[in-house]
């Protein structure tokens, strides 16, 4: 599965990537640590040995919310698409546990063969139960950004005691569950209708110890006024201020993230920054997931180490013969001076201890005298993997500012972007081929072919554009791109939607829109603004060098049928 099974000289080291840092931490784990978890029943009393999928998987981002605040079109925002299994509406339908995951077909895969499913991180989920698993899917699809990311959807968290009971499994176990594993924890909420239940407050309650990971969404904000706004805002921060106990509140993102024209657009440019920020964000992923699962490695390492000593000092007080039991007892009775002990004699720090009681309760199952003796050798492969090889790798990844594989697609933009587009940010220049726009079409792409086509042959609605393109005084048959930019604000639609239609409708990369690329730019926004969702590659049918001349199309014998 991984590439180090195929390389013998560990020393050459392949260029940091998220991968590579990821394989190299399973194969410290697998070979140095595992071996000492496995000797002496660590996953028995913590946690579960590990596997390739816990260290490969894509770092997770947790959404969560109360019902309607927008959580799956949030998701679908990102996206640009529909996934499936999607549900969205106002009504308790999303009461499911979704991870909206990359594959090359789209697919729906049910809780229960994810769980069993030893390519994926979801194994231990196992432990929830059967009714859990029946509320959780894995929603399958080919986006691009999912290539970098994996996003788990939340069933809508609705106000009352009845639901607690009725979901019949740890709903607050799960949560944690996941937020331990996520690297990035949105809350939505919605902007216009701020009210944060008592159930929701015991799910952000659930969240504690990842406080850190927080990020706080307030939605729908182009649908209140601006003194609205500061209003809600202020109240949203004194509730979770209360929640979560800290006085710095995490960041809060004040937007509308939904690909629509903003309702209220007095504050586009806000929103827009704030989108902008939280792209920016959501982009350091992968960063800060190598740190997560390098912290998550060393503190498991130190915890096995410290079980290793207990366990051993155990063994080595129990008598040969007789009296094994009152020994035993005796031994748990008085745990605390063997942890003062271990303590002492292997330089064990008392954090990295277990809870006294629980390790008292747990011993109780269990015949010392079957524990193995201590090997120094095991400790001595751990004590390496932490002072030489995580070392290591902390090092270079300090050095080369680990590798981020920049999220594209989706909201995050296309890929062939470029200096050109005026709705751009800070995107690097790449070279585009036209052969590239003109690729393998996507299926819904006939809508557009078809819709194209009519307005082509509705010469009413076709000079409609043109007449618009005129009216905004060309200079040498082209609008400039301020001039252009200028147009396409009216259409209301946020700064992301409007990058991705530049990039698709100025197809020689001038930077400016002839009329042509400016009837594509304008039927793009309509059908935008009509709910169609854009296509990823510009169809090949508009594209104008495939096309006769416009002043050719006047005659009806061009039509196509
Ligand atoms: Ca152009």
């Amino acid at each position: 599965m991984f590439s180090w099974l195929a390389r013998n000289d560990s020393r050459k080291r392949e260029p940091l990537t998220f991968t590579t840092v990821t394989e190299r931490l399973w194969k410290c784990y697998n070979d140095k640590l595992q071996p000492l978890e496995a000797t002496y029943l660590f996953s028995d009393f913590h946690y579960p040995p590990m596997s390739a999928p816990d260290f490969e998987a894509k770092p997770m981002v947790l959404l969560m919310g109360q019902y309607s605040v927008g959580k799956s079109s949030f998701i679908r925002y990102l996206l640009e698409r529909d996934f499936p299994g999607m549900r969205i509406g106002p009504e308790p339908t999303t009461d499911r546990f979704v991870a909206v995951m990359h594959s090359e077909n789209d697919r729906v895969i049910p809780g229960n063969v994810l769980a069993a499913d030893p390519t994926k991180q979801f194994r231990s989920l196992e432990k929830f139960g059967n009714s859990f698993l029946q509320k959780f899917e894995c929603s399958a699809t080919n986006s691009p950004v999912l290539e970098r990311v994996t996003l788990i959807d939340t069933p809508g968290v609705l106000s009352g005691e009845k639901q607690r009971t009725a979901r019949g499994y740890d709903f607050e176990g799960v949560i944690e569950w996941f937020a331990q594993r996520s690297v990035m924890i949105i809350l939505l909420f919605d902007a216009h209708k701020l009210d944060i239940s008592d159930e929701f407050c015991r799910c952000i309650g659930s969240l504690k110890g990842n406080e850190e990971k927080i990020r706080i969404v307030l939605n729908k904000a182009d649908m209140v006024t601006t003194q609205e706004l500061i209003r809600v805002n202020g109240a949203l921060m004194w509730s979770l201020g209360k929640v979560l106990g800290t006085p710095e509140v995490a960041r809060v993102y004040v937007g509308s993230f939904w690909d629509r024209p903003f309702q209220i657009d007095d504050m586009k440019n806000l929103f827009e920054a704030e989108q902008e920020d939280l792209f920016h964000d959501i982009q350091e992923l992968q960063k800060q997931d190598v740190t997560q699962k390098v912290n998550d490695l060393i503190r498991r390492a130190r915890l096995a180490k410290a079980h290793c000593f207990l366990i051993s000092k155990l063994k080595s007080q129990m008598p040969s013969f007789f009296w094994k039991q009152s020994t035993k007892e005796a031994l748990i009775k008085d745990l605390k001076s063997v942890y003062d002990q271990v303590q002492r004699e292997a330089k064990i720090s008392q954090g990295d201890f277990p809870p006294l009681s629980n390790f008292q309760d747990q011993l109780k199952a269990y015949d010392f005298s079957t524990f193995s003796k201590l090997n120094t050798h095991l400790v001595t492969k751990v004590d390496e993997m932490m002072a030489v090889d995580i070392a290591e790798i902390m090092k270079e990844m300090s050095q080369e500012q680990v590798p981020n594989q920049a999220i594209t697609g989706g909201a995050f933009g296309t890929t062939e972007d470029d200096l050109t587009n005026p709705f751009s940010g800070d995107d690097s220049i790449s070279n585009n081929d036209l052969l590239l726009l003109c690729g393998r079409q996507q299926p819904e792409q006939w809508v557009f072919v078809t819709r194209w086509e009519e307005l082509k042959r509705d010469h009413m609605a076709s000079a409609e554009y043109d007449k618009q393109f005129f009216a905004l005084e060309p200079k040498d048959g082209k609008l400039s791109s301020l001039k252009a930019r200028e147009e396409m604000v009216k259409s209301k639609l946020p700064n992301s939607v409007l990058k991705k239609i530049w990039s698709l409708a100025d197809v020689d990369k001038d930077g400016m829109l002839d009329q042509n690329e400016f009837a594509i730019a304008m039927f793009l926004i309509n059908s935008k603004q009509e709910g169609h969702d854009l296509p990823d590659q510009l169809p090949i049918e508009l594209i104008p060098s495939s096309r006769p001349e416009p002043n050719q199309v006047d005659g009806n014998d061009t039509d196509r049928d």
